[in-house]
């Protein structure tokens, strides 16, 4: 039977539950117990797809299509499992699913209350994962939000009843909460603690492991003091302290003896921790000599969460080059004002994202121009890929006005353009090209090279499609088509053989990455990136050399 661990989160948002959790489920997996995760978010949205990444950050696509929250991308990156739609469950899909329920008077006669039929709800959704073909050993379930909060409180209710409903030794509670240390006192503080605590409490929950949160090592009776105040056993008040890498959770939870503590109160028949795969991650990050910088331009720059997968899968193509990296955050509405020399002259390789809207597009634009014209590796990925074409229609291939119809309807060229599927959508939640789709691979291109495979399969999120009217025009300049989806001919991969790296894709390769399993993409990019500073430095020792001689 599966069980279940509850991870809550007390006293400040943005404590990293999202990575505690998937942290345990690393360590529940180097165990020998099957996993899967789960979240809860409390908002009314139906998913994140429709809020803004200033709202939100990135949206997370599985291969089923579903738009998730960003945290079920630390599920998979920790887990190196696909996690699908059931992984994330939304107060606003609770809500949907019991009016319509209501409207077809399923509940007839009755009144419709949060307690029992939102919390009924909430717990099938928890349950439905013990359902599954193949049931897990554990299913780690992770509320959204902070204790306290009026909006979580039906999926607090609904874990406390399943409690009950499946005994102590089959559910466990994990609280990850705060403990500030004061710099001017020189203290360590354990109240907010101890007040979060309380609130579990007076909800019916009594957490069975505290995660504190911590700048600095929490001394033994500190963690006493904490264990006594919340009726927890010393040895269940385990810190996790900021570490450099998320990678190195895992690692910090085991010296801890959290796997232990989760193996022994559900009484888990589980295997000892083979952590090889993580320390060797370490390693190979500590080993880095070289350091290479990577210019990300984008819009949303100043808020990194929006490009989440988008660092994490750029931080696994260096260590699988053995480089560390240097990302350079770039507004692309900056190089629309002072130019694209003045912002990129010290990328080894630049990164275009996804994105959506005009805003910023023209910089984009002339990020790809530099990086085209320089020979600097260049990676477009979605929105990156189209200011690629649009930049390579108008100065490649003199079309002139070339643009994407979602930033310019009236261009003379849409080069870029809406399906014909598309046209009569007007219904924005869930009607993008989503989730995952096969890409055939033309020999002998970057991309075929570096997948070293004929065929692959990546997943998309976007509306607008490369316009095949213009591939003719386009190839005769130098673009080659690398990547098709046959079934609809749609142009999946554009490259530039005639240039070190130049590659831009549609779907969204960082969605796939994971440490010890680096997108091959990214990891071809960030060679090229690499074999570029070198070029550089040689190009500076001939430059000092001839000087001298
Ligand atoms: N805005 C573009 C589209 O909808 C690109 C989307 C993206 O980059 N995810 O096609």
């Amino acid at each position: 039977m599966t069980k279940f661990v509850f991870v809550t989160g007390g006293v400040v948002s943005s404590l990293g539950k999202g990575i505690a959790a998937s942290a345990i489920g690393s360590l529940l997996k180097s165990r020998g117990l099957s996993v899967t995760l789960q979240k809860f978010d409390p908002y009314l949205n139906v998913d994140p797809g429709t809020m803004s990444p200033y709202q939100h950050g990135e949206v997370y696509v599985t291969d089923d299509g579903a738009e998730t929250d960003l945290d079920v991308g630390h599920y998979e990156r920790f887990l190196g499992v696909s996690m699908g739609r059931q992984n994330n469950v939304t107060a606003g899909q609770i809500y949907d699913t019991i009016i319509q329920k209501e409207r077809r008077g399923d509940y007839l006669g009755r009144t419709v209350q949060v307690i029992p039929h939102v919390t009924d709800e909430i717990k099938s959704r928890m349950l439905a994962l013990t359902r599954a073909k193949k049931p897990v050993d554990v299913a780690i379930v992770e509320i959204g939000g902070t204790v306290g909060d009026i909006e979580s409180l039906p999926f607090l209710e609904a874990i406390r009843q399943l409690r009950l409903e499946l005994s102590t030794v089959n559910t466990l509670f994990i609280h990850v909460t705060l403990v500030p240390h004061l710099g001017a006192a020189r203290e360590i503080k354990t109240k907010p603690t101890q007040h979060s605590v309380k609130e579990l409490r007076a909800i019916g929950i009594q957490p069975d492991i505290l995660l504190c949160r911590s700048e600095v090592p929490i001394p033994q009776e500190v963690k006493e003091k904490i264990g006594l105040f919340c009726n927890v056993p010393t040895q269940a008040v385990i810190e996790a302290i900021d570490v450099s890498s998320i990678y190195e959770v895992p690692l910090m939870f085991h010296r801890g003896g959290l796997d232990d503590l989760v193996v022994s109160m559900l009484r888990l028949d589980a295997g000892p921790a083979d952590l090889s795969a993580w320390q060797q991650y370490q390693e190979r990050v500590k080993a880095a000599r070289d350091s290479v910088t990577i210019s990300v331009v984008g819009k949303y720059t100043h808020l990194r969460d929006a490009y989440k997968s988008i660092q994490e899968a750029i931080t696994h193509g260096g260590a699988a080059n053995g480089v560390s990296i240097k990302i350079d955050w770039v507004d692309s509405e900056r190089i629309e004002m002072d130019g694209p020399d003045a912002l990129l002259g010290s990328s080894h390789g630049i990164l275009i994202p996804g994105g959506f809207g005009d805003r910023g597009t023209q910089g984009m634009v002339l990020a790809a121009r530099y990086a085209r014209e320089r020979r600097v590796p260049f990676f477009g990925i979605c929105l990156g890929m189209q200011c690629a074409v649009i930049e390579m229609a108008r100065d490649l291939a003199g079309l002139d006005g070339a643009d994407s119809s979602e930033f310019d309807p009236q261009t003379p060229h849409p080069v870029i353009a809406l399906l014909e599927s598309q046209h009569g959508v007007t219904k924005k939640g869930g009607t993008m090209r989503l989730g995952a789709y096969r890409c055939v691979l033309a020999p002998g291109s970057h991309a075929a090279e570096a997948y070293a495979a004929g065929e692959v399969s990546e997943r998309h999120r976007h509306r607008f499609e490369f316009n095949n009217d213009y591939q003719a025009a386009l190839e005769a300049k130098g673009m080659r088509v690398t990547g098709v989806y046959p079934e609809l001919s749609l142009v999946e991969i554009v490259e530039l053989p005639d240039h070190p790296w130049f590659v831009g894709v549609q779907f969204h390769p960082e969605l796939r990455s994971r440490p010890d399993q680096p997108h091959p993409l990214f990891k071809g990019f960030i060679h090229a990136a690499h074999e570029e500073r070198a070029r550089r430095a040689g190009a500076t020792d001939a430059r000092t050399g001839a000087a001298r001689s």
